[in-house]
């Protein structure tokens, strides 16, 4: 089978890239080099019916909604229902986490539910029979299980083996490993005396990935969980080496994702941004926020939002939204609308800033500083990336036609009359 990668390579443009470069308003032949280097991937596995989407260089800034199930609460109509929430309200991609319950159902019914690229982390289900039972065996045929779905993405903690335990032992860091596929990897290392399977065996990972169209996401097993230990050699140790696997991966024709951070600081971010792109040759980048405070639980999607925004602006390609709940509880539908809504926003502040995105982003502001100029507030609604609660805030203000916040004050109206433009 030839990957997209290698039919990219060899200067064709396929259908995929076809309809990536539409969505984006970018020329066919720059989607098409770019994907050939690696700096932009478009997740879709061959057995998947999801709509091509382009993540990486000259691409809008896109989120991951992550959802699925946990050993605590298993409710499969639940996770399906978040699914499309998520994808209702903007998301460009969906995780299934599942970790309870029946997971080969839950994510044949997410898979099912949405029209967006799925991915996954298949460790979490090859651990479902115990970390001293899981063998090395398990982890890649939970993989080929995933991709057999039609999952299209697969979080895999390659960069979680001993020279980045060594550095992480050696490290003064408050929270060790937060990052759940991490702390199974170790877990597991440590049982058996035995290097990260992932990353002894990544040739044989690359054979799958190629045999099924599946992208890899580098998986950041090292990341930072609080501020304190943002910028560490854990960390860094363990992007050296995903660079490293990255170019192993587009030498055999796989598309790759680096994941990121976490929890960053806002003046470590621009860092933590450029050292990433730069230690992977522009991989796209995929961060989980990174929430720029540890003390704001239950508003970690605005932390991780903040931070979102700064990031993209350095050049993250992917958020990972957050949501209300996190680091408090399984995520309900709420928290998914509330957490895309916001990755949202922080998506679209970061496009504002990029090259290639900027011009067709500010496009849609200056629309809507054009409608508020003409009070029409139709206008408004439609271009507001939450429409249904500007219209219901809206409703508040009855009986006039600007809103009740000035009423017969409003300025637009009075400096219609200053400047002479009834
Ligand atoms: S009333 Fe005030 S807030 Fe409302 S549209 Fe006019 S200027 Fe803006």
């Amino acid at each position: 089978m030839t990957t997209l990668m290698e039919k990219a390579h060899a200067g064709l443009v396929t259908d995929e890239i076809k309809c990536v470069a539409v969505n984006e308003g970018a020329d066919a032949d720059d989607v098409r080099k770019y994907l050939a280097l690696g700096h932009i991937v478009i997740p879709k596995s061959i057995n998947s019916k999801s709509h091509p989407v382009g993540i990486g260089k000259l691409m809008r800034t896109k989120i991951n909604a992550n959802i699925g199930t946990s050993r605590d609460y298993v409710d499969i109509e639940a996770e399906v229902i978040k699914a499309i929430t998520a994808e209702k309200y903007g998301a460009d991609t969906i995780m299934d986490l599942s970790t309870g319950g029946d997971l080969d159902l839950v994510r044949k019914r997410i898979i099912d539910a949405v029209n967006i690229p799925v991915g996954s982390v298949p460790i979490y289900q090859a651990a479902g029979k115990g970390i001293e039972a899981m063998t090395s065996d398990d982890m890649f045929n939970a993989v080929r299980i995933h991709a057999k779905d039609g999952i299209d993405f697969v979080t895999i903690h390659a960069g979680v083996n001993h020279e980045s335990f060594r550095r992480l032992k050696n490290s003064d860091r408050i929270l060790d490993v937060v990052s759940r596929g991490g702390a199974l990897t170790l877990s597991w290392m440590k049982h058996n005396y035995e290097e990260n399977p992932f990353y002894a065996e990544y040739d044989y990972l690359l054979e799958l990935a190629h045999e099924y169209e599946l992208t890899i996401s580098l998986g950041d097993g090292m990341r930072p969980g609080c501020i304190n230990d943002a910028s560490d050699r854990a960390k860094f140790e363990e992007f050296i080496q995903l660079g490293e696997l990255v170019k192993r991966a587009r030498a055999t024709g796989v598309q790759t994702l680096v994941e990121g951070p976490g929890h960053v600081p806002i003046d470590e971010i621009g860092l933590s941004v450029t050292s990433m792109k730069h230690l992977t040759e522009n991989a796209p980048l995929y961060l989980l926020g990174p929430l720029v405070t540890d003390i704001a639980p239950g508003y970690d999607h605005i932390t991780a939002a903040i931070g979102g925004a700064v990031a993209g602006m350095h050049g993250a390609d992917f958020l990972c939204m957050t949501t209300p709940a996190e680091h408090l509880a399984l995520p309900d539908q709420d928290d998914i609308r509330e957490g895309t809504i916001v990755t949202r926003i922080a998506a679209h502040a970061a496009d504002l800033t990029k090259d290639g995105v900027s011009e067709r982003a500010r496009a849609v502001d200056r629309e809507m500083a054009l409608a508020r100029k003409e009070l029409d507030w139709n206008k408004q609604f439609r271009l507001a990336i939450d429409s249904e609660k500007a219209k219901k805030i809206h409703a508040r203000s009855k009986n006039v036609d600007t809103c009740s916040m000035c009423s017969e004050l409003c300025s637009i109206k009075m400096m219609r009359e200053v400047m002479g433009k009834k």
